[in-house]
Formats: C-alpha cells, structure tokens, sequence
C-alpha cells in the first residue's frame, strides 16, 4: 500500500466575487517510502498548492488524498493536528525558523507542542542536531548561522518527531552549490532512511539526485518518470532510528502546555524587550495613578475624620436643624427632643438621660463686620501703657464646649454660671481663635488670657458693649485660621437681655420669645461617655431629613463628599487612561501578531493548533498585564514615598495612606485589562490561515 495517493484531485481558489481559480487539474499520484521525489515546475504551475494539501495545510479540494489508506478529507480536526504534527515534516525555501528561539528551542518546538518532558526533549534535538554537524550551534540564535546551517536546523525540527514524509518547498532555492549539495545529501539519507521525501525544486540538477521527478505545469501533471540510476544507500537508519531510540514517549501525548506557552512568549517578550518594557511602563503609569488616587483618597478622609475628632469634645453632641430656613428650636422642639433622645438611647440599651442638665442651648451667630475702623463687633484691648487694638471678629459662636481641651492654645474654655453672674462685678468671658487672639498684637497666645477686653458686639440689631476677661485661646486651624470669638450662650442672652432693657429695645419677632430670651437654633447634649455620644449621633443621622449635626461635623462631611465625588471623577479619568491603556496593548499585541503571521504559519505547519496559538498569545498579554502591574507597584512605591517625603516637610503631614489591597488592584486591573486586549490579537492569531501565512514574505 502507498503511503500516500492522490486521485483525481482538483483545487480550486476563490477569487473576488464568485469567480475561481483552477490550481491543480486532475491530479493523480501515489507514493511509497523511501522515495526521494522531485516536483518540477514553472513558477506558479501549483506546486506549492500541491505541497499545501499534501501536508494537511489546506483542506478545501476535490478529489482524494489518502494516508495510509485514510482520506485526509474525513479527518476530523484533531487528527488533522496530529498528522501534521507526527506525520508531515515541513522544510522550507526560506528556512522558517522561529527568529527569537536558539537553535536548540527551534528544534525542540515540535515535541513542546506534544507537552514532551523537557529532559527528552534536549537530549533528543541535541542528538539530531550532532548528526547534522550543528552541535556546536544549539545556543545561538537562527539569526547567527549561515544559509546552509539554518537549512539544516530545519530540516532537524522536520525530524524531531519521527515523521513518514517530509515535504520540502525549494530546499536549496536560497542556497550556494556546495550548501545545495549538502542539503541534498541529508535528504536523500532521510529518503534512504525509508521516509517518503517530496521536495519542489527549480533544478534539474537537484532533480537529478531524486528517485522521481514529477513535473507541473498550469496545475497539471506532465510528467512522472523514476530514475533508473537512483542509487539507494544502505544507511541503516543513519539519521533518525538512533534518536528515536531515545526514552519512548508517552502513547498518549498531550498539547502545549501552559507553562511551555508561557515560555514561549517570555523568549518572545524578550526578543523585543525594549518595546515591551515601554509599554508596559506607559500601562503603568495610568495604574500608579490609580494607586496615588486613592491612596490620597483615604489618606484625605482618615485625615479630616481625625483631625476633626480631635478638636472636638467626644462627649459632646451638637444638633441644629437640616431646614435652613428655620433653624430655631422652640421649646415644644427641644422637649420632644430630649424625650425622643432620651428613648431611642434606652432602646439601645443606654440609660443616659438627655434633660435640661445635659441639654444645652446655643447660637450661631454671623454677624459680618469687615470694615476695620467699625467699632462694630470688635474685641477692644488696650495694653498697660500702650495704644488700644482691636481684634475684628468676623464670627462669633456659642460654641466653646464643643471644642476639646487638647485644642486650647493657652488658657481655659470659657464657663458661664447664671448664679454668678447676678453679681455686680461679673465679668463675662470670651475665647479667641488664633487669628482673633493675632490681632491682638500679642507675643504669645498665653500673654493674651486672663486679660480685660472691651467687647464691642451687636446682634440681631441690637448692640452692646462690654468688659469681659479671655478664658482662653483656641486653636481652629482645621478650618483655616478663622477670627472667631467664642461667647457662652447664657451670657450672650444675658448681654442681649441687658442690652434690650437698658435701652427699651424690643427684639425682631422671629427672635422673641416670652421672656425675651434668645432663641437657640443649636443644641448640645454633653454625654456621660463617648458611646452614648456615638449612639445619639446615630440618631442624628438617622434623622437627617430634619437634623443634621455640629459645624464641624458638617463641614468635615461635606469635605468628604467632594472628596468622594472628585474621587468619581478621578475614577473616571483612570478608567478613561486605563482604556487607553487597554487599546495601546491591542495594537502593540495586534501588531506583534502580524509581524508573527509567518512564525503563526510555521507553528501551524508543525502541528499547532489554533488553542495552541490563543495560549501563547495569552499567556503573552497575561505576562504584559503582570509586568505592568509589578512595574506600576514599585513606581507607586516610588512616588508615593517621594509625596510622603515631600507633604511632610511641607505641611508636617502626608494624608497618604498606601493600603496593600491598592497595589493588589492594580496588579489585577493590569492583568485583567491586558488579558481582555489579548483576546481578540490572540484569536486572530489562532484563526490565520497557516497556507497565507506561510505565502507571505
Ligand atoms: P508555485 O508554488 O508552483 O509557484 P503556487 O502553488 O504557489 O505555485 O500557485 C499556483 C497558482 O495558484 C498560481 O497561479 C497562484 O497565483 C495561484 N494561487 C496561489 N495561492 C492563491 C490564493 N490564495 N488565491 C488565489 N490564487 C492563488
Ligand atoms: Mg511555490
């Protein structure tokens, strides 16, 4: 039986439209082993169309071709695999060889595809390679050899696998006389070895050499003569038998492995290094700032949550109203408050009670003087001896409880006790913020307490003036340095209550109550421990249709809100360079595919699979993603330490909070979007078609 037969076989190639081309007419030949066939014939008569489907390259013909017997049409896709990749050896006229591999890898590529152990692999190219007189060669890389040699390194990876036939398209078509001649030694020793070697060839004196010349023209066979003069050399196996007397493999072999493939792209990667490190760094880049973002991100809120927890009271609970249009708490609001509170905590299991004890009124008071000479609103201070200041305060607040005692700068929180202050000589007290106490033209915040200033105040219309001590200095800088006078809620009602008796004044309706009191748009609620504080914040929230909390807890949410949304929109703005990213890998592993299409080619001719060529592209984008996520880790390592560096030798803090889930986002984030822009490169590669890729030079 002839190893192989064609009978009656037509091709035909589809041209645009619905015309088509006859390359092969009629075809019908047999082979045995051990033949040593020359295919002859003008350019374009269709002998590489001839070599194509022989070799299982290409599947769309009429007519027969059998293999032992079997018609390669009926083969389903797998076995069509497997005989190209254990029964065909393909040698090329421009060699072919895979550039970025040694010698030693070209060879051994054709057992990787067969997940061969690496141990037999070597020893078996090794040998092949000896017995071609490269062993000298197996290191360096094809680039590096002469045209004979890189003939012969493919001529080794043809062998690897022990193949029946080996077809070889213009062998020596790039090469000198003397390398011709060489090669044909070493294929006709593979035809001696009792393998069916078919090569094309333009020369009638490397026809000559052959067992059999077949010749072509227009597609068409005419003629097919066996030289009588062939001499068959006894070669006892010369070539081959030995090397395949090495360790058996496996009957049952396998596919490339994942661990070969991500060999394989690595010596790739590496063969053009420079470009992929590039890449990978612009990759990085959007990644680092991802890292830098919410670093600041949570560095920013940690610091605003902190620092607005230390410069308040923890036990101390403010609420004001959410309506801004009425902010004033009537006394049937502040009732149902306290017994609102007061249940809620015993709901939750605290017995703290909320009551006119631990339930304090308060004012905010904004009362605008800008206007430096305006008497208005000033704390007046004439030094021993010296010239009269005056500190402009622009707000004035009752809220000095609120403030904690870690933030006083010098002196005292202010204390107002009603008893005390029916006294005659009673002396109010105020609290100055630095700024406030700055105006003052004092050396330090300490020289300024326990001094009398002229307080010249007007609220509501009505204006007062009074001598008052300064308990003490605060510091407020977390909101900037702000002049802000602190007054205690019951003696500014006393103030404004005086003011409107001595002066027959009546106050505005909307500040009036019964007894003339000032009516509180603050509350505070001093706690017996930070828990129970906690616990009435926690009512305060879930009742922020109606209440919200204290200034600073405000303005520390708000902070936090458009740190939140500036976080979205920087969120966006890495997913927009992200994309970017995603696209610059695309194109980088697009083109890299069709600077491969003829490597592809070749992989496929030895008996890849399309899988096998997803998997080395993959593993490919895979290691990309990888390599910029470790790249974007140690630049954000970097930066990162550079900003800590800097922000704390500027401002003496760095709200830089590097959380290791940062860095494992972003390693995920590379890999993922590396991966997704490896798809569809990947599957581009695995669908080319091997015969056109093979056809490009
Ligand atoms: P040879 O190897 O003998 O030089 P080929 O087998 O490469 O010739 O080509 C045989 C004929 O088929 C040529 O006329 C060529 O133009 C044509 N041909 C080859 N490949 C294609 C293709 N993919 N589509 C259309 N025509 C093709
Ligand atoms: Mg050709």
């Amino acid at each position: 039986m002839s190893v192989l037969e064609l009978k009656n076989v037509n091709k035909d190639y589809k041209l645009a439209g619905k015309e088509k081309f006859r390359a092969l007419h009629n075809i019908n030949l047999s082979f045995e082993k051990g033949e040593l066939v020359s295919i002859m014939g003008e350019s374009g008569s269709g002998k590489s169309t001839l070599m194509n489907l022989i070799g299982g390259l290409d599947s769309q013909y009429d007519g027969i071709i059998n293999i032992d017997g079997k018609e390669l049409k009926n083969f389903k896709e797998k076995q069509l695999d497997d005989y190209r990749k254990k029964k065909i050896g393909f040698v090329f006229q421009s060699f072919n060889l895979i550039p970025h591999l040694s010698v030693l890898d070209n060879v051994t590529i054709g057992l990787t595809l067969s997940n061969v152990k690496e141990s037999v692999k070597v020893q078996k190219a090794t040998e092949l390679l000896d017995k071609l007189g490269l062993k000298s060669q197996i290191k360096k890389k094809p680039t590096q050899l002469s045209g004979g040699q890189k003939q012969r390194v493919a001529i080794a990876r043809a062998l690897i696998n022990d193949p029946d036939i080996i077809l070889a398209d213009e062998p020596t078509g790039a090469l000198d006389s003397s390398t011709t001649v060489q090669i044909l030694d070493i294929l006709k020793e593979i035809a001696d070895d009792g393998k069916l070697v078919i090569m094309v060839t333009h020369s009638e004196k490397v026809a000559s050499i052959s067992s059999r010349i077949v010749e072509i023209a227009d597609g068409k066979i005419i003629r097919d003569e066996k030289n009588e003069n062939y001499q068959k050399n006894d070669t006892k196996n010369k070539l081959i038998n030995d090397v395949h007397a090495l360790p058996a493999r496996k009957e049952k072999e396998g596919h490339l492995s994942t661990w070969s493939a991500f060999k394989l792209s690595l010596h790739n990667m590496w063969a053009s290094k420079v470009k992929n490190i590039l890449m990978a760094v612009g990759v990085s880049i959007s990644l680092v700032s991802m890292i830098l973002m919410l670093s600041f991100g949570s560095g920013l809120t940690g610091y605003i949550s902190n620092t607005a927890a230390n410069y308040t009271n923890p036990n101390m609970v403010t609420i004001s109203k959410a309506d801004k249009k009425n902010q004033s708490f009537s006394e049937d609001d502040i009732d149902a408050l306290q017994q609102d509170i007061t249940q809620y905590l015993k709901d939750n299991g605290n017995d703290f009670e909320v009551n006119e004890n631990t339930m304090s009124p308060g004012l905010n008071i904004v009362t605008f003087s800008l206007d430096p000479t305006s008497k208005d609103n000033t704390v007046e201070y004439t030094p021993e001896g010296g010239e009269t200041k005056y500190a402009n305060v622009v707000d004035t607040y009752t809220t000095p409880p609120y403030y904690s005692k870690k933030n006083m700068l010098a002196g005292e929180i202010p204390v107002y006790n009603a008893e005390e202050a029916e006294n005659e000589d009673y002396k109010g007290q105020v609290m100055l913020s630095k700024a406030a106490c700055d105006l003052l033209e004092v050396e330090t915040p300490e020289e300024a307490v326990g001094k009398e200033v002229h307080l010249n105040a007007s609220f509501a219309g009505i204006s007062f003036e009074k001598d008052v001590i300064i308990s003490g200095i605060v510091d407020v800088s977390f909101f900037g340095d702000m002049m802000v006078m602190y007054v205690d809620y019951g003696f500014l009602n006393k103030c404004v209550k005086e003011a409107i008796h001595n002066k027959n004044l009546t106050l505005p309706p909307e500040q009036q109550v019964p007894e003339t009191d000032l009516v509180p748009n603050l509350l505070y609620i001093e706690a017996d421990s930070e828990s129970t504080a906690d616990l009435i914040k926690q009512y305060i929230a879930q009742h922020k249709d109606t209440l919200t909390g204290s200034v600073e807890e405000q303005m520390a949410s708000m902070f936090t809100e458009m740190l939140s949304t500036f976080s979205i929109a920087l969120a966006i703005i890495s997913g927009i360079s992200l994309f970017v990213a995603l696209i610059m890998i695309l194109v980088v592993l697009y083109m890299s595919v069709a600077e491969r299409t003829k490597e592809i080619g070749v992989l496929k001719s030895i008996g890849a699979r399309g899988k096998d060529i997803r998997l080395i592209f993959s593993s490919e984008s895979f290691l990309i993603g990888l390599l910029s996520g470790i790249i974007s880790i140690v630049l954000s390592l970097v930066v990162g330490g550079i900003f800590i560096l800097v922000l704390k030798s500027l401002l003496g803090f760095a709200p830089l909070i590097m959380k290791i889930e940062y860095f494992g986002l972003a390693l995920l984030v590379s890999i993922v979007i590396s991966v997704m822009a490896g798809l569809y490169p990947s599957s581009k590669a695995a669908k080319l078609d091997p015969v056109e890729s093979l056809r490009r030079e």
